[in-house]
């Protein structure tokens, strides 16, 4: 077991007002470290440390802040097998996922370092001969980070480096169950050189210390990734007190099989999109819906692909698949599991949690059908190893059933038909769409967010980051008559 992980704010680590656990998901009875959790003072007290911040960081040559994010990187690169097993035993995803989302922290901190080196603005021709007519990006000023626990460093990384790189300052607070891989972020960062203040960490219960980011008046925009209750009351209060909001909620993504699709690679890509990270990814498949002369022969490859996937202890080379992250989560999805049963479904394989594997928070890989149109588990996002298969008699009700869901993140079709690729791609009401892809695993240079209620606000990652981390500034210069 590690010390205790405490906040870090103004440049200085700050202990919180009680002692939590980071548990093991794989082993609940390991404790990963202890953690120091903060409070709604110690919370604007980072608000604070950010804003005295600002002037500086703001006034720094975008370049410097760019060779800092690029040290930092090289330093997560050099450290990334410690921090990747880190994520792995405190999230629980296998250590090859968490190895190689630390690697595309590093990668996201590297693009964000070039991108101060983009050009910044406009110039426009005015109307008057003489005047000199330019629009510019300026940072907002204090931005604060609410993240997920789904993807501990990844996400951190697609909002704090475009924020700290078109020169914000950040109060960051990460989801209460991964502090340990937060911490390492932080630390990369601070080794680089991150003037004090520039960032700032507060460990604590969102519950407890969400209220001082939505409402102080020193915080000027809010990027929060998590479920769509949460995001929405967030929305509502920060939008009353002034603040511009950008929101990464849930998802209920589909994957469309269609019959001229190569099946084994379907099978292939739908097992990654709705298994791998045990299914808890917002971008996850989560409703394969199948065109009915393969229906048979696709669950068939479907079933037999899941049923060789090791499901087991993330740290064993040989696992795919690994625990949810905590009780409260497996509790979720066993949820969804019963209630499936309740709703006429009917389980090709898996079903229920694994009872081979102690007392972790295993959940075997799940293929379920004959679900009722209206059933929860068809229509709502559970956030585990679930996929719910949906019979469709030609490639059109297949697009109706695809979108139909009050959620519009990502989507995937499997066809060999270059038309009927494009006609989806032109239709479906997703922020992504994968042809013969799985429907997670994003590239970080490209626009990243969903339609509907997946998203709120501008896009993330790419250059679209900028959009939200920065405002405009139009300047009409006149030389002095
Ligand atoms: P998830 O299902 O991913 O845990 P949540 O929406 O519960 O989704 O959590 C996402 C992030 O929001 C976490 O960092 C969590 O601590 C934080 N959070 C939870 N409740 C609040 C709140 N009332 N105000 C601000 N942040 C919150």
């Amino acid at each position: 077991m590690s010390a205790t992980l405490q906040s870090y704010i103004g440049g200085e680590w700050r202990n919180g007002v009680r002692t939590g656990q980071d548990i093991s998901p794989a082993n609940p009875g390991e404790v990963v470290a202890e953690v120091s959790m903060g409070d709604a003072a110690l919370a604007a007290t980072a608000v604070e440390a950010a804003r005295a911040a600002f002037p500086a960081w703001r006034a720094m040559a975008a370049p410097a802040r760019g060779e800092i994010l690029r040290k930092a990187a090289e330093l997560l690169d050099q450290r990334a097998e410690a921090v990747g097993r880190d994520l792995t035993r405190e999230e629980g995803k296998t250590l090859a996922e968490g190895i190689g989302e630390t690697r595309r922290a590093v990668q996201i901190l590297r693009y964000f370092a070039g991108q101060t080196l983009e050009p910044d603005g406009e110039t426009y021709p005015s109307n008057s001969p003489i005047t000199f007519l330019y629009a510019r990006r300026e940072p907002i000023g204090v931005v604060a980070a609410i993240t997920p626990w789904n993807f501990p460093i990844a996400i951190p990384a697609w909002k704090i480096a475009p924020a700290l790189a078109y020169g914000n300052t950040v109060v960051w607070k990460p989801a209460e169950i991964v502090p340990l891989t937060a911490v390492h972020f932080l630390q990369a960062l601070v080794d680089a050189g991150l003037p004090k203040g520039v960032l700032n960490l507060v460990l604590g219960k969102g519950s407890e210390v969400g209220k001082v980011l939505t409402t102080h008046e020193a915080v000027d925009a809010i990027t929060f990734t998590g479920s769509n209750p949460v995001g929405r009351a967030l929305q509502a209060e920060a939008i009353q007190h002034g603040k511009k909001v950008q929101l990464e909620l849930g998802g209920k993504n589909p994957a469309v099989v269609l019959a001229d699709a190569n099946l084994d690679h379907a099978a292939e890509h739908v097992a990654r999109g709705a298994f791998l990270s045990a299914g808890q990814k917002c971008t996850a498949t989560s409703r394969v819906i199948v065109e009915q002369s393969v229906l048979r022969d696709f669950q068939d490859r479907l079933v037999a692909l899941i049923e060789g996937w090791k499901l087991g202890d993330p740290l064993d080379a040989a696992t795919r698949v690994g625990p949810v992250v905590s009780q409260d989560q497996m509790e979720t999805v066993t949820g969804y599991l019963d209630a499936g049963a309740k709703e006429g479904g009917r389980v090709l394989t898996g079903g229920t949690r694994a009872t081979n594997l102690g007392d972790g928070y295993y959940i075997q890989p799940t293929v379920i059908t004959d679900l009722r149109k209206d059933s929860r588990v068809a229509r709502e996002e559970i956030f585990g190893p679930v996929a719910a298969i949906i019979p469709a008699q030609s490639f059109d009700e297949a697009v109706k059933l695809a979108n139909d869901t009050p959620f519009g993140l990502t989507s995937s079709l499997f066809t060999t038909d270059l038309s009927r690729a494009l006609t989806f791609a032109n239709d479906i009401h997703t922020g992504v769409v994968k042809i013969n892809q799985e429907s997670a695993g994003l590239e970080y240079q490209v626009p990243f967010g969903g339609m509907k209620e997946s998203s709120s606000g501008s896009r993330e990652q790419g250059k679209a980051a900028r959009e939200f981390f920065t405002q405009w500034k139009t300047v009409y210069l006149d030389p002095s008559p």
